[in-house]
């Protein structure tokens, strides 16, 4: 791929200038606003010599540049200006411009944009350079010093207040920062307000700026806050830095949110909840967001990226931060199997098709492409795999040690694995392919046994292959932390967890003394991101699925007999074995586990998932036949649970006032769950007496949920929207269900009357996604033979891209699977790619996409 545009790691070079100090004044106006930035400038001794001065900048109506007060003719481009190096004199010089900017104008939601009246910013990654003429790259660290003129009555930017007015503010960071998380906004918010006292004694004013209206939909976000604050202090010895902390919800946002220097500007969608509008998973989404974007304040403000190659840098290491506190607040062996869930529907998913990139890419076209669950969370994985190896002590050590040397500094990956080198002498050389080689390592398992007298000798025989990815044909061996545990056949654990490092290509590991021929657990706590290529009779998973004392392996062992019998009725038509129902049913009904890990238990893999799976083992998936064999192992298994199902929905049930800590979570997961067994078998009269019995939106949503899965339910879907027609982010609920569980052959109808709506709103991302993100969420529907999921999905694509390329790029993934399917699909998706990248005018964002998955 020569795209001219491409940007490459290997030409990173300094900026030639510092940049002290940057003074911003704002008069706000929805068509026109002005932006007057005054920029200090001092040569940098990284970069001797001369150098003209470039500054990024894209839709700017340039008024004004002056040079130490003197106007200077500047050399324009549609990606920035050039003042010479012979207009530039004094060290240090202050180059003041002014510039016209329509917020309004602005469908992006890239730099200033309006949403519902209100002013806001979103600047990462290069959003700043359609607010003002400037070097919009990490590396440049400023202290920025904002004035916001406008008549509106909240406005806020990073830093601390620092005066104020009628209809003007102004806000001081004493924290040098890169542009990228600069932040503005104005509008007619109110405040819910709180505070919090650091380990120091600092106190910080803490504000969740809200639209009127949603006041009472913010104390969840509230509480998670102060909790990753004292969770920060207490694990990571990491305090607060100013003197307030604010947060914002926006309705309209590309992500869910952003971590802008003491300014946090969030999608509604990630920060709002209430009972009777969050769902247990909002809020638990919301606890994990709040907290992600609060660890940015050290890992990613403090210390930034040189680069934008170095993303992983600070989003691997911040959701790594945010799985340990969400582990912490809930319980970590079922935030451990959401997140392997998560990473192998997304990330494994990436990393073997056609968009597969490394942690640390080399390259980029544009870098919003590369926001993705490779970077974030393979990212994370290799910090687990590091903690893993290194052990505990170490981590924390290293962990201190790079907080105190690059605190204020923009690093790189290599600056990040130094510090894990200086603490422990360990040369992570071959460790360091975990960022820069993509593609997921498949691990393959021999095992021997000897028995002798005194005790025989289990020997573990590990080989790893590296598959070749797109522009890498050849990998070299990993260093894989493979946690392993042996159990004998009464089910003991007789060697606890034990982190097996494997190295070469093939490696061998003895276990001696051993009474018995063991039953080995391996990759406990899913050790590293690989897939594990092992033959096991139904038998041992079965005995794992009972006895493995590691929470995940036994959800693992579950989850992988669901995958085999799933696999053989779609492939051989035949029926599921009794010894997995049995599974099921001991799980569903041991009244010694955790209800949300039974409830993770009981779901069965995804149409998706098992479309990879079945590619994996060398089938062509057929979509249609997934969709109807998981729905007849969804029956099966209810039959096998229907005496115990109306107890268990009765047990499960949840008395009193709504809290949405994990517990009762859990429980309300089961008896869903439940109450899906029971509306298969019986129809929809106990999901119908809940969904009006429902006292929050977990029942409410879920049992409807369940009804239109069994496509009942058209009287409840009428009752929600009756409800909540004026609730943006439940109606999102409302569009998306009726798409994710319409069936196949209805899919793309469905998807055809909603987008019909007059409350279909494209410019809107969460509308967007709730509509067409849901088409390409419905496998059987997306797939469907006929190639109308298909075209419907370009189609859309083509429609949003020039108003909204990064959400458009974005969803163009859904086709990046089609190397899996049938030479009809694989046709017809490269034909819509092809469709997308011939449409006049295309955006840097999809082409690069689309260009990426046609090869
Ligand atoms: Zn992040």
């Amino acid at each position: 791929m020569s795209d001219p545009r491409t940007v490459y790691l290997a030409d990173y070079q300094p900026f030639p200038f510092l940049l002290p100090q940057v003074r911003l004044e704002f008069t706000l106006g929805p068509k026109a606003t002005r932006v007057r930035a005054r920029l200090e400038f001092m040569p940098n001794p990284a970069r001797p010599g001369r150098h003209d001065l470039f500054l990024h900048g894209e839709n700017l109506r340039l008024i004004s540049a002056k040079v130490n007060g003197t106007s200077v003719h500047s050399e324009l481009s549609d990606i920035g200006i050039t003042i010479s190096a012979n207009d530039l004199s004094g060290d240090p010089f202050t180059l003041e411009t002014e510039v016209e900017i329509s917020p309004a104008a602005n469908t992006a939601l890239e730099g200033l944009y309006m949403s519902n009246g209100m002013y806001c910013t979103q600047c990462e990654a290069e959003g700043f350079r359609k607010i003002t003429y400037y070097p919009d790259r990490p590396d440049v660290m400023a202290r920025f010093h904002v004035r916001v003129a406008a008549d509106l009555p909240v406005l806020l930017s990073n830093g601390n207040p620092v005066g104020s007015g009628p209809g003007w503010a102004e806000w001081d960071d004493p924290w040098p920062k890169p542009a990228y998380l600069f932040a503005l906004v104005a509008g007619d918010l109110v405040a819910h307000a709180d505070s919090f006292t650091t380990l120091s004694g600092r106190k910080v004013d803490l504000n969740i700026w809200v639209r009127p209206g949603d006041e009472n939909r913010c104390a969840w976000g509230m509480e998670a806050l102060k909790a990753s604050m004292s969770w920060d202090e207490r694990v990571y010895g990491r305090e607060y830095d100013l003197d307030i902390f604010n947060i914002v919800a926006v309705d309209d946002f590309n992500m869910g949110a952003m971590e802008n220097k003491g300014l946090n500007i969030f999608n509604s969608k990630a920060v709002l909840a209430s009972p009777d509008t969050a769902t247990d998973d909002d809020f638990a989404r919301v606890e994990a967001i709040i907290a992600h974007e609060y660890f940015h304040n050290w890992t990613g403000n403090r210390i930034t990226c040189r680069d934008w190659f170095q993303l992983c840098l600070k989003e691997g290491l911040t959701v790594y931060r945010d799985q340990q506190f969400s582990g912490d607040m809930r319980s970590h062996a079922v935030k451990r199997i959401e997140d392997v869930l998560a990473l192998r529907a997304r990330q494994f998913r990436e990393d073997q098709g056609p968009l597969a990139h490394a942690v640390r890419p080399d390259s980029f076209v544009e870098i919003n492409n590369f926001y993705t669950a490779t970077v974030y969370e393979k990212g994370a994985e290799v910090i687990g795999m590091l903690r893993r190896l290194v052990g505990d002590e170490a981590y924390a050590q290293a962990l201190d040690l790079y907080f105190t040397r690059h605190d204020g500094h923009a690093a790189t990956i290599e600056d990040w694995l130094k510090v894990f080198e200086d603490t422990t002498d360990r040369d992570l050389t071959q460790f360091k392919r975990w960022y820069t080689e993509a593609g997921t390592p498949r691990l393959k398992v021999y095992e021997a046994w000897s028995p002798a007298a005194q005790g025989g000798t289990y020997t573990l025989t590990l080989a790893q292959e590296n598959p070749a990815t797109p522009g890498q044909p050849e990998k070299g061996a990993k260093v894989i932390p493979v946690a392993v545990g042996l159990l004998n056949p009464n089910g003991d654990e007789v060697v606890p967890t034990t982190v097996l490092e494997l190295i070469k290509p093939v490696q061998s590991f003895a276990f001696e003394g051993l009474a018995a021929r063991p039953i080995a657990s391996i990759l406990r706590d899913f050790s590293a991101p690989v897939v594990l290529d092992r033959e096991v009779p139904a038998a041992e998973r079965a005995f794992l699925l009972a006895h493995d004392t590691d929470p995940f392996n036994r959800w693992e062992a579950g989850r992988s007999l669901a995958k085999e019998v799933l696999a053989r009725m779609i492939t051989q038509g035949t029926k599921p074995q009794a010894a997995f129902l049995d599974g099921m049913a001991a799980i569903a009904f041991d009244e010694g586990l955790d209800p949300a890990f039974r409830a993770l238990a009981l779901r069965l893999p995804g149409e998706d998932d098992m479309a990879a799976t079945l590619h994996q083992s060398g089938h062509t998936p057929d979509p249609a036949r997934i969709h109807i064999a998981r729905k007849a192992l969804a029956r099966a298994v209810a039959e096998r649970l229907a005496p115990g199902l109306p107890g268990l929905e009765a047990a499960m049930r949840v008395p009193g006032a709504f809290s949405p800590q994990a517990a009762d979570a859990g429980k309300r997961a089961l008896r869903l769950a439940a109450l899906a067994g029971l509306t298969r078998l019986n129809g929809g009269a106990a999901a119908q007496a809940a969904f009006a019995d429902a006292t929050n939106m977990t029942e409410s949503f879920g049992t409807l949920a369940i009804l239109l899965e069994a496509g009942l339910g058209e009287r409840e879907l009428a009752a929600f929207e009756a409800k909540w027609r004026t609730d943006r982010l439940v109606m999102d609920k409302w569009f998306a269900v009726q798409v994710s569980l319409s069936a196949p052959e209805e899919t793309a109808q469905t998807v055809g009357r909603l987008t019909a709506r007059p409350d279909f709103d494209m410019k809107n991302p969460n509308r967007f996604r709730a509509v067409l993100g849901a088409l390409t969420g419905n496998h059987a529907g997306f797939h469907h033979a006929s190639g109308s999921g298909y075209r419907l999905l370009a189609d859309w694509l083509i429609r949003l891209d020039p108003l909204n390329p990064q959400t458009a790029a974005r969803m163009s993934t859904a086709f990046e699977t089609w190397p899996r399917y049938d030479a009809d699909r694989q046709g017809m998706i490269r034909a819509e790619l092809a469709r997308i990248l011939a449409a006049p005018g295309l955006s840097r964002d999809l082409s690069e996409m689309a260009g990426r998955m046609l090869h």
